[in-house]
């Protein structure tokens, strides 16, 4: 059984070292990113609406992400734990989470922040829009992703030190030894 919510800045590798982990564990890896880009392909109404905020780099708002958790954490398969990977994404969310688990019975066992520096971030997500021609990938949106997370997500880092949950791993060295460590914290 395992719980835990991946924190840290677009491109810090969240969502790698999230399905490697949910695969070890067998539990779902729940991406709300992951959710929001097949709904933005398959053109549903939630996609459409969710589409003009994730090209300028911006947060889409909770009310189109919330009802979202709600129906996935009540799936059958989150009842033997979870892996999310991108919310919660700002103060609000992560209080929404909080009562959610209230209600569901549950605890969050780690919340794990991938730290790296912007210079890093820049570099690798500039990577990956050659790679994958992600759209909210080009420079302008990357640099407002990058601020969004600091001005919106980092908040939530004390939220999970108060809790007690919160683990900090340096996420600028090779996937490997990032897998590593995080074997070793939720294995033992
Ligand atoms: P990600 O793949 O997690 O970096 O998410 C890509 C984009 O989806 C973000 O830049 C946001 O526009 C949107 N997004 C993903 N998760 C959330 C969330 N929890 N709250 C608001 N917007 C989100």
């Amino acid at each position: 059984m395992a719980r835990l919510i991946f924190l840290g800045p677009p491109g810090a590798g969240k969502g790698t070292q999230a399905k490697l982990l949910a695969e070890l564990l067998q539990v779902p890896h729940i991406s709300t990113g992951d959710i929001l880009r097949s709904a933005l392909k398959a053109k549903t109404p939630l996609g459409q609406k969710a589409q003009a905020y994730m090209n300028a780099g911006e947060l889409v708002p909770d009310d189109l992400i919330l009802d979202l958790i709600r129906d996935r954490l009540n799936q059958q398969d989150a009842n033997q734990g979870w892996i999310l990977d991108g919310f919660p994404r700002n103060v609000s969310q992560a209080s929404f989470l909080d009562t959610l688990l209230q209600e569901l019975n549950q605890t969050c066992d780690f919340a794990i922040n991938l730290e790296v520096p912007d210079e890093v971030l820049m570099a690798r997500l500039l990577e990956r829009a050659q790679k994958e021609g992600r759209s909210d990938d080009n420079e302008d949106t990357i640099r407002r992703r990058l601020e969004v997370y600091h001005n919106q997500t980092e908040p939530i880092i004390g939220f999970y030190r108060d809790r007690s949950v919160l683990t900090a791993i340096n996420g600028d060295q090779p996937v490997e030894s990032v897998t590593e460590y995080l074997k070793q914290l939720v294995c033992s």
